[in-house]
């Protein structure tokens, strides 16, 4: 049976009442399945003996017999104590809340014990500590034990308990994933073993051995669904066709700047692409304003040019419109049919722009979600173009493609994707990256403050205001629920509004308002004048406001970072010098302070994003998102590129070896693999 075939409920396990059961699924704990998946955080070694002599060394963990009992503290409250001794000396268990243990740890007999100590009022205490009976048949001393991520009333003994009996009760059926021949290959351990080892190990070397296989299965899994899809691409040949370039020529020309290097050059791999044999498929990285959305227009126009449509899809109307009229602005005057699509755009125009692009009088769309609909139809789309990948699903984009006979496919993104996970998601993409800014922009500075000096930030705004430039002010949540002392847009504009920048001219914009009002807003925001927008990260994508020179983020901790350096890409979009203003709560936790540190130190949205990566695990990173249960549970992006690539080797021989392997449309690799037995063992034979 495979591990996810396991789906029966938590709650029969021992130890798993009603109350627990609700707080697991809480952890998206609800199978066997799920719970034996849910990866211990850590492990407490209990395996070797350190006695009380050796406590700042490691947690003691010894036997000791217990010498007497005393109380202090008042009689309703007081609190019993225990004295100790092993061979190598005496300590005392303060028993806070525990005076039962009176009856337990009886004087003359013998425990294991296992604490954290410190030396005070000249003895060796522990107030938080662990024992067991010395002859009783042991659980949980003399091993390593596994310490899970917690919630609600959960605790390491509730867990361990019904772990154990999950494993107890069906670990031995669960059956390796990896084709027998590979895992005996590379050493790894059958898979119930391992599912063992991970909650309960023999040794750290175990553990290790354990996660590794289980790693290499998940990794090998992605590998093969990106090797199918390497492999599809590769097999949809075309005539290859030279596409005329006098468009992309004229337009180039017509711009009132030079192209950067960069662009130069990520335009020349978009070109070779598209004139060749097979299907492009391309990741384009870069940094807020670093000339990607210009980039990948002018790379379209050959495609255009040739008599073929293109689909620009951006994640949000605020984009998709700014888009289509910057590209208007330079597109239309070269004769190219441009529209512009969106869930609002309603019928009286609708009906015909569908038309229009059906029988091919639409050259370029541009457009949101709504370019998914069935009745969007294209006469012969060649060329599909996402901006901010991450926010569409897979399924999503694939719809977008459907459209199309194999179009080319560029996906771009502006949270740079640290290596290892461009290789575990976008393995089958080729990548280019600008990474030179337009010349001329001046890096933002970056100020940290906290939340009790934000009067200062004000001034500093005020300033810039002064100037007659403009700013941002962001909040991580549109209105307040009145408890919490976040702030929030709503309260603050108010607050604004009326006091510190009564003088200047206010709007505030969240996802919530309609949508003729947002753009009436950012309208009024770009001609200037408004000089201060207040908003959630609905600013966050694409905005693009030259004047405006200071960004506020308040409650800067609660965004991640690859949605700060986004924010912070709002700013420092012309020659003028840029601001943004961190500023953070009163409680900020050492990672937090960390993770700000970075955007101080670092404008490098590719530097920021190994970081985050370091910092928070992949999260929302890539598109991991939408793989959802795919998720990779056993696999740590940041030191496991070794292993990504030695699953890749073996993907993409597995596909090549076996293309119906390779067509095949199943969702899991087990089944995968299955579905075109007998597999092939010598694919496997290593080498
Ligand atoms: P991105 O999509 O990477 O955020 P854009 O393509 O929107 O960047 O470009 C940001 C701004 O910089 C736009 O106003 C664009 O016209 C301008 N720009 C792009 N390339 C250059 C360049 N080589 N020199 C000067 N300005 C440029
Ligand atoms: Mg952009």
């Amino acid at each position: 049976m495979l591990l996810g075939e396991l789906d029966h409920s938590v709650s029969q396990l021992k130890g798993i009442g009603p109350q627990s059961a609700s707080q697991l699924a809480g952890l998206g704990i609800i199978s066997v399945a799920d719970l034996l998946l849910h990866r211990p955080r850590d492990y407490e070694d209990r395996s070797t003996t350190v006695p009380l002599r050796d406590w700042t060394k490691a947690p003691v963990n010894t036997v000791v017999e217990v010498v007497a009992h005393d109380f202090f503290g008042h009689r309703r409250g007081r609190t019993l104590k225990v004295y100790v001794q092993d061979e190598t000396g005496t300590a005392t268990l303060l028993c806070f809340n525990r005076n039962f243990l009176q009856n337990v740890l009886k004087v003359g007999e013998k425990f294991r014990l296992y604490g954290n100590f410190t030396y005070r009022y000249g003895e060796l205490q522990s107030s938080s500590f662990e024992t067991e009976k010395l002859f009783e048949q042991s659980s949980s001393f003399g091993r390593i034990l596994p310490i899970y991520p917690l919630t609600g009333k959960l605790n390491q003994g509730l867990m361990r308990r019904a772990v154990r009996d999950a494993l107890r009760r069906y670990g031995r059926y669960v059956d390796s994933e990896l084709p027998e021949s590979l895992r005996r290959h590379f050493g790894y351990l059958p898979k119930s073993e391992a599912i063992r080892q991970v909650h309960f190990p023999d040794s750290f070397e175990q553990l290790d051995l354990a996660l590794q296989g289980l790693s290499f299965e998940e990794l090998l899994y992605f590998q093969i669904v990106v090797a199918r899809r390497a492999y599809r691409r590769d097999e949809s040949r075309r005539a290859p066709q030279l596409l005329p370039y006098r468009l992309q020529r004229r337009c180039i020309e017509a711009l009132p700047f030079k192209l950067t290097a960069d662009q130069k050059q990520v335009i020349e791999e978009i070109k070779k692409d598209l004139d060749g044999p097979h299907p492009m498929g391309r990741l384009l990285q870069g940094d807020v304003g670093s000339g990607k959305t210009l980039t990948a227009l002018l790379s379209a126009l050959p495609v255009i040019e040739a008599g073929y449509q293109v689909a620009f899809l951006a994640p949000t109307e605020l984009l998709a419109k700014q888009h289509a009229e910057r590209a208007a602005g330079f597109l239309e005057q070269l004769g190219v049919r441009l529209a512009f699509l969106s869930g609002h755009v309603k019928n009286a125009v609708r009906a015909p722009l569908l038309t229009a692009l059906a029988e091919g009088r639409v050259d370029l769309i541009i457009g949101t979600h709504a370019l998914f609909t069935e009745d969007v139809r294209f006469q012969n789309l060649r060329y599909v173009i996402i901006d901010e990948q991450h926010k569409f699903g897979v399924e999503q984009r694939g719809r977008l493609i459907e459209k199309g006979r194999n179009p080319d496919l560029l996906l771009m993104t502006a949270t740079p994707i640290p290596r290892t996970l461009t290789l575990t998601f976008f393995g089958d993409l080729q990548v280019s990256s600008i990474r030179s800014m337009p010349p001329g922009r001046k890096p933002v500075v970056t100020h940290l403050a906290r939340q009790d000096n934000e009067e200062k930030v004000y001034r500093a705004v005020r300033k810039e205001l002064e100037r007659g430039h403009q700013a941002y002010f962001v909040y991580p949540r549109i209105s307040g629920d009145g408890e919490s002392d976040l702030k929030d847009a709503e309260t603050m504009a108010l607050r604004l509004r009326e006091t510190i920048f009564s003088d200047f001219s206010l709007a505030l914009i969240h996802s919530k308002r309609p949508e003729e009002e947002k753009e009436r807003i950012m309208h009024d925001f770009a001609q200037g004048k408004i000089q201060v927008l207040v908003s959630t990260s609905v600013v966050e994508v694409g905005v693009d406001v030259a004047n405006a020179t200071c960004m506020v983020v308040e409650q800067a901790e609660r965004f991640g970072l690859a949605a700060l350096h986004q924010l912070r890409g709002r700013v420092g979009r012309s020659s003028l010098q840029s601001y943004v203003f961190l500023v953070y709560s009163r409680e900020l936790s050492e990672e937090g302070k960390r993770r700000l540190m970075v955007m101080k130190r670092s404008s490098d949205g590719f530097e920021i994003s190994e970081e985050d990566l370091k910092l928070r695990g992949p999260g929302e990173l890539g598109g991991t998102r939408q793989s959802g249960s795919l998720g990779l549970r056993f696999t740590d992006l940041n030191d496991d590129l070794e292993l990504l690539q030695r699953a890749r080797k073996e993907a993409f021989r597995i596909v090549k070896a076996d293309p119906a392997l390779a067509l095949s449309q199943h969702q899991n690799l087990s089944r995968v693999l299955e579905c075109c037995a007998p597999f092939p063992e010598e694919l496997f034979a290593g080498g």
